[in-house]
């Protein structure tokens, strides 16, 4: 029978061998923060290359964008972050514990199953929150909870030095309003035409009411959207496309089918703005074996384009204000909004309107744990127990690794010159110490796809074994071969 990965078994090969660590160790530790240790950049680092490379390198259709972090605070306003970005959490009377309401289980729910829901803020405030019979995740006290209260997600930072002019800003919550922020510059700078995409990677920030599992929610994290433009009346269509493409994606890199599922989003977790949403679900392995979310994928019909519309039209009241938000209402004229400055000209069709908006919304931290987690196994061999990850090639840390099988009768030297070729293509690892089982086993941890062994026999006819790390198989390579037969297994 298959072994069921635990959470722990991941953390601990994470920090053994240097995917994951806490934040600030040394001094105890920050928790919900996370650094990428020498093998988990690499892991991230290709997670964000196989999203890059399939949303925009091998598309016609989609460009890139790189946003900064902070922005102008009217376009929190505009976006609808500034008011309604907040979860309704509730206290434990108990042991002052707070979790968002919607996490809360009832006492007898079966965990078994369960898909976690994020209720909107609109849909929590307007139904009524009856807690009596939910469970404090910290002390298992039943119905001891307080009111239900909105508490805000984003994160206050001060901008500038001089009382007059410094400012309260936000850092971003999502990378996807700097998108809509550029997108009359993408216009105007490019050819590109309706139907198109702009797609973005970057941090994002949420102080978030509970923190868990590792690295799935934490506070500062990075995610990986794309906001596809459309004209409406083609976004039913758009969004089925998007839905199955990003669903592939996680399959075409490894992940297992029977470990994922796309879960429509019931009316009362639907933003008012939403016309359909849709979670691409993994089954983490916490608590019972948890379905959750790994990204969104939204209709958001034409309601970011329009509502920046808005806050461009009330910019004079934010300098009216003092620069106080709280203060400003957003512009309601929208009568001429279907040719305002966000609109888009069809050319072709000699009309203007507004794009409605397909956005797939992922998360690199948190598909780089589902893709550690999927990859994850333990195997008994010869009576020792091998650990291993099956990463897939484009996902594997190390692609690469050269081993002398012994250090000597000028074996190091040949297997130094191979891997000093091949490190120019892609990431390799050079390792001459201790016996080449254990060498061999250190790279299987790792996920390591291919070993190449330099050996006696190499010496005679200059071929090298290369290692398969799923069924360890070996066969032999003439060295002018290696790297056209490497490229063609990694698919690199
Ligand atoms: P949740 O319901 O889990 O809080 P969400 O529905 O608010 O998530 P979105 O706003 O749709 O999440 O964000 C898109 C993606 O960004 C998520 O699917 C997830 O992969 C990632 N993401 C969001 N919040 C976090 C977080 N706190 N830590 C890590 N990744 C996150």
């Amino acid at each position: 029978m298959a072994k069921i990965t635990k959470l722990e078994d991941i953390v601990s090969l994470c920090k053994r061998r240097g995917f994951i660590f806490q934040s600030s160790e040394i001094y105890g530790g920050l928790a919900s923060c996370y650094d990428y240790g020498p093998l988990g950049v690499e892991l991230k680092n290709s997670v964000r290359a196989a999203w890059w490379k399939d949303a925009v390198q091998m598309r016609d259709d989609v460009v890139g964008l790189d946003c900064s972090i902070l922005m102008h605070p009217m376009v929190w306003k505009a976006s609808g972050h500034a008011d309604k970005f907040a979860d309704l959490i509730a206290e434990c009377k108990k042991c002052n514990t707070r979790t968002r309401v919607d996490h809360l289980t009832e006492k007898a729910e079966e965990a078994e199953e369960e898909h976690t829901k994020h209720i909107s803020l609109d849909t929590a405030m307007a139904t009524a929150q009856d807690l009596s019979n939910k469970v404090c995740p910290n002390c298992g006290s039943v119905g001891q909870f307080t009111e239900p209260m909105p508490f805000k997600l984003m994160f206050e930072t001060q901008m500038g030095a001089n009382i007059d002019d410094s400012m309260t800003m936000h850092l971003r919550p999502e990378t996807a309003q700097g998108i809509f922020a550029n997108f009359k510059n993408v216009l105007d700078t490019t050819r590109i035409k309706i139907p198109f995409g702009i797609a973005q990677i970057g941090k994002s920030f949420r102080n978030e009411v509970t923190t868990k599992a590792f690295i799935f929610r934490t506070r500062e994290f990075e995610q990986a959207e794309l906001e596809f433009f459309c004209k409406p009346g083609t976004d039913e269509k758009w969004y089925e496309y998007w839905k199955e493409s990003r669903f592939n994606w996680y399959i075409n890199l490894g992940i297992k089918k029977e470990n994922l599922c796309l879960r429509n989003h019931d009316p009362d977790e639907l933003a008012h703005y939403a016309k359909a949403c849709v979670d691409v679900e993994y089954k983490f392995p916490f608590g019972s074996g948890d379905w959750q979310e790994l990204e969104g994928i939204a209709n958001r019909t034409d309601y970011d384009l329009r509502q920046h519309q808005r806050g461009i039209r009330t910019l004079n009241k934010w300098f009216e204000s003092d620069r106080d938000l709280t203060k400003i209402e957003l512009s309601k004229e929208a009568e001429d909004y279907q040719s305002g400055p966000l609109s888009y000209f069809d050319d072709e069709q000699k009309t203007r309107y507004i794009p409605y908006v397909i956005e797939p919304s992922a998360g690199i931290d948190r598909s780089t744990l589902a893709f550690l987690v999927d990859a994850y196994d333990e195997e008994e061999v010869r009576g020792e127990t091998r650990n291993l990850l099956r990463f897939h090639p484009a996902l594997a840390p190390v692609k690469v690794a050269v081993f002398p099988l012994v250090k000597r009768d000028g074996m190091p030297e040949i297997a130094q010159n191979i891997y000093n070729d091949l490190k120019k293509y892609f990431n390799c690892f050079y390792d001459e110490k201790g016996a080449v089982g254990r060498r061999y086993r250190r790279q299987d941890e790792a996920g390591t796809p291919f070993c190449i062994t330099v050996d006696g026999q190499t010496l005679q006819d200059t071929t090298v074994t290369v290692r398969d790390r799923d069924s360890m198989d070996q066969v032999r390579v003439s060295t002018d071969q290696l790297l056209n037969h490497l490229r063609e297994k990694l698919e690199v």
